[in-house]
């Protein structure tokens, strides 16, 4: 899979709801089991390296390592983008506002 696609299903995912925007709680790093990895839902193969984690609530989520990498980084990006009061990117606001987290504080 090459970056551009991942990165597409990546921020899908942050838009639906099934990546969190928060950081997980807890992480740890190991090798895959053949489950679908959490970013891109390919398989995580033994010999793959994954990152682990649980999100804030207790929701166990397992990603390639690049995929982990790529799901910070547009978390950043994103994050950035509405901290800096420009427009954000349209899946950003998308991502945010079912949530209600934007504006409520
Ligand atoms: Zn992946």
């Amino acid at each position: 899979m090459n970056r551009r696609t991942r990165d597409l299903r990546i921020r899908g995912k942050l838009a639906t709801g099934a990546l969190p925007w928060q950081p997980f709680p807890r992480v740890w790093a190991g090798t895959g089991d053949g489950h679908a990895c959490d970013g891109c839902d390919e398989t995580v193969e033994r010999v793959d390296l994954a990152m682990e984690g649980t999100d804030s609530v207790g929701r166990p989520l397992r990603l390639h390592v690049e995929c982990f990498r790529a799901w910070e980084d547009i978390r950043d990006r994103g994050m950035a983008a509405l901290a800096s009061g420009g427009p954000a990117p349209r899946w950003t606001a998308e991502a945010l506002s079912p949530a209600g987290s934007a504006g409520q504080h």
